[in-house]
């Protein structure tokens, strides 16, 4: 944040010339850092903020939204179906609706999806008591193993990146192999989940206490599974 609003050097500057001269008409940031995006809305500089809201990442209904309000800058709730973890859209969704100034900007994979949101969006927005149920039982599953990706574990002894590594599986559910694979990216900061030494210094930091060796090291195995499987592939096609 402070590069891109240096006066000097900032690409700001730049988006300011070209909301002046009517290329854009907004200019909003995102971030997935509770710290950076609080700042962000603190600073005047942008209209929006786009950053992690759903009913298990829901911590944003406490502090930032309220702040988003006090500072008349628009909230953009990025990743409602928290990534593709959440399966059920009209639970996911009917959530959000309680809060009618948020801005919902789901991904999405197939037209079915688009048109069911969009049924969604015509009501009604009122849960069943069957969906709160649902809502329950997954904030229960989930709630202790999601990683709502804040970096507050970090940083890691070994340089590990530890909120990719925990969310991993979200890659093998959307992507194909070849797309994480082929990234030199993503396998080699899944590589260096191998050099854990289980100092668990970033799970006395997980404010959600997530059980952090154990999952890097299931994914690591994931990783090396896939990784296998496709080198295989590829070595008979
Ligand atoms: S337990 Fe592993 S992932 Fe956590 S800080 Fe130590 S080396 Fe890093
Ligand atoms: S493991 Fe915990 S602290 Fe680290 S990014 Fe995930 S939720 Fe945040």
């Amino acid at each position: 944040m402070e590069k891109v609003l240096d006066p000097g050097s900032g690409l700001y500057r730049v988006f300011e010339e070209a909301r002046a001269a009517g290329k854009i008409r907004h200019i909003g940031a995102t971030s997935h850092q509770i710290d950076v995006a609080r700042a962000l809305v603190k600073s005047g500089r942008f209209e929006t903020v786009m950053f992690p809201f759903n009913f298990i990442t829901c911590e944003p209904a406490d502090e930032l939204l309220p702040l988003c309000r006090e500072h008349d800058v628009g909230f953009i709730a990025m990743k409602p179906m928290a990534g593709g973890m959440l399966e059920n859209a009209a639970v996911a969704f009917k959530y959000l609706f309680q809060f009618p100034d948020v801005a919902l900007i789901p991904g999405i994979e197939k037209v079915e999806e688009i048109e069911e949101i969009v049924s969604l969006f015509a009501g009604p927005h009122e849960m069943t008591p069957g969906e709160i149920a649902e809502m329950q039982r997954l904030t229960a599953e989930l709630g202790t193993r999601f990683c709502r990706r804040c970096d507050y574990c970090q940083p890691c002894t070994q340089g590990i990146p530890i909120s990719m590594a925990m969310t991993f599986p979200s890659f093998v559910k959307r992507l194909p192999p070849d797309w994480y694979l082929e990234n030199p990216r993503i396998p080699a900061n899944m590589e260096k989940v191998a050099s854990c030494s289980q100092c668990g210094e970033c799970e006395t930091r997980c404010p959600y206490h997530l059980p952090i060796i154990e999952t890097i090291a299931e994914n690591y195995k994931l990783f090396d599974e896939i990784r296998q499987q496709y080198r295989k592939q590829q070595s008979t096609a």
